[in-house]
């Protein structure tokens, strides 16, 4: 991607980032930091915490309609023990896609109204090496009409200054990080 011209501090960017997201879940950042390490446990994949709650990262993939894309929303969402143990027994199988989605919670607040934190979606698990995929409940919240209906570069833009200009709690992430 080219730079762009930001309309929050009116300089040139070098680079329009096309994914962005929170580093853990949103429950994660609610425990007073001093007890996170006892209750709880946080790689670049999957989170647990008070050994009862169980997150995976997953990537929510937003068309975009002028432009390349998708844009992407790296976010947590939350399953059942069961599916994350089945999750976790997976990991390294070779055709691991053909599992059914999983039933579970987006467990960010993304920078939408209303809320993003407890939508309903399915978690598709996609081949070695890529991270799963997000789809959203069929509903009328912006999120979820973005996902079905794709965005605008202008659009991406928007949410790029906010997140970089500490606006949004929203990092961008590598291509690398991305694919994981
Ligand atoms: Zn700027």
């Amino acid at each position: 991607m080219s730079g762009y011209l930001c309309t929050t501090c009116g300089k040139q960017h070098e680079e329009l980032p096309m994914c962005f997201g929170p580093r853990a879940p949103d429950l994660w950042y609610s425990i007073p930091e001093a007890e996170r390490e006892e209750r709880g446990e946080l790689s670049s994949d999957q989170c647990v915490i008070d050994g009862k709650y169980f997150f995976v990262l997953g990537r929510i993939l937003i068309p975009v309609v002028d432009g390349p894309g998708p844009f992407i929303w790296l976010a947590w969402v939350s399953l059942s023990e069961a599916n994350v143990l089945r999750t976790c027994e997976l990991w390294e199988s070779e055709g691991r896609e053909t599992e059914p989605p999983y039933f579970g919670w987006l467990q960010n607040a993304l920078p939408y109204e209303p809320t993003t934190l407890n939508l309903k979606i399915q978690l598709q698990t996609m081949p070695l090496g890529e991270r799963p995929n997000i789809v959203l409940e069929k509903t009328t919240h912006p999120l979820s009409v973005e996902q079905r209906l794709g965005i605008k570069m202008a659009r991406v833009q928007k949410i790029a200054e906010a997140a970089l200009h500490g606006e949004v709690d929203a990092q961008p992430f590598h291509r690398e990080d991305v694919s994981g």
